[in-house]
């Protein structure tokens, strides 16, 4: 599917792990730009010295952090964990109502409105990114946009802007070269691998580590495009969950419809108020 288009200029991230210093500025970039509710966290819970401890419904973007012993000293490698906006993305495959879009700009956006809360995004993500707003009493899916509304501005996502040493951004292939430009003029300091280059059909996050990527918690992704196979692996899901997932969806779907109607009857007995209000 992906050898047919031409994915160069897609809009792409080149994070390097060996440059990035575990600021954040990335991470509240993000929560500023989104308007993201702080979250509660507690410090040193969980591997590492990360906070928060992973991306949830109120968090797109986290820096992972790890340390590591190397030649007899105690170093630290940073992960900066996003949505990977994958060329043949699996979230937008299952999608049964067409909420997730591949933008031909490159970044995958989420409509709201169309969601039903089906969560099947959830299962077939390859890298665990749709978080679901379990705290909300009509929750949704929520994810990094690549900060689509930016880019159609002819800005650069908010992250990547905020970022002092870590973060290239630019067309796929321009960040393609430039990282094996860095592999090649610097080899020793780097694995001599690309993360994203090829993983789940290739994505728009390109990784350059010091570390080898499964030490610092990245997923062994397979190679080849996921959707065509998606529905086949969901077939997998244990029926249990599935069919949850469609009971929730409907529950979803009808809370929805009712909260719609809700406002619009409001909206309706409020005109006719003001109406009755003006009459002499
Ligand atoms: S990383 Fe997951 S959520 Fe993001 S585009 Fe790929 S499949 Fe979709
Ligand atoms: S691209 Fe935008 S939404 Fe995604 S992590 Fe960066 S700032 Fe957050
Ligand atoms: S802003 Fe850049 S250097 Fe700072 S944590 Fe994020 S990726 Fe690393």
């Amino acid at each position: 599917m992906s050898a047919a288009r031409d994915l160069s200029e897609q809009r792409t991230f080149l994070i390097d792990l060996t440059k990035c210093t575990g600021c954040r500025g990335c991470q509240v970039a993000c929560k500023q730009w989104n308007q993201m509710e702080a979250e509660k966290t507690t410090f040193f819970k969980g591997e590492g010295y990360q906070n928060p401890s992973a991306l949830s419904e109120h968090t797109l973007t986290a820096i992972q952090f790890r340390d590591y012993f190397h030649e007899g000293k105690n170093e630290f490698a940073f992960y900066k964990a996003m949505c990977m906006h994958c060329n043949d993305p699996a979230c937008v495959s299952v999608c049964p109502v067409s909420a997730f879009i591949k933008t031909p700009e490159g970044p995958v956006v989420y409509d709201a409105k169309r969601c039903i809360g089906c969560r099947f995004c959830m299962i077939a993500c390859p890298f665990g990114i749709p978080k679901y707003q379990w705290s909300k009493a009509l929750p949704l899916v929520v994810k990094c946009t690549g900060c689509y509304s930016r880019i159609k501005e002819g800005l650069i996502p908010a992250c990547a802007k905020a970022c002092p040493t870590a973060i290239t951004y630019g067309g796929r292939q321009e960040m393609i070269n430039e990282a094996n430009r860095r592999l090649t003029v610097r080899p020793g300091k780097y694995m001599n691998r690309i993360y994203g280059l090829e993983e789940a059909g290739g994505t728009s996050v390109l990784y350059l580590s010091a570390l080898p990527f499964n030490e610092l918690g990245f997923r062994n992704v397979t190679k080849r495009p996921l959707p065509s196979r998606t529905w086949a692996a969901l077939r997998f899901v244990p029926a249990a969950f599935i069919t949850m997932g469609g009971s929730l969806a409907f529950i979803s779907w009808l809370t929805h419809r009712k909260e719609k109607i809700r406002k619009e009857r409001e909206m309706i007995e409020a005109e006719q108020a003001s109406q009755k209000e003006d009459r002499p």
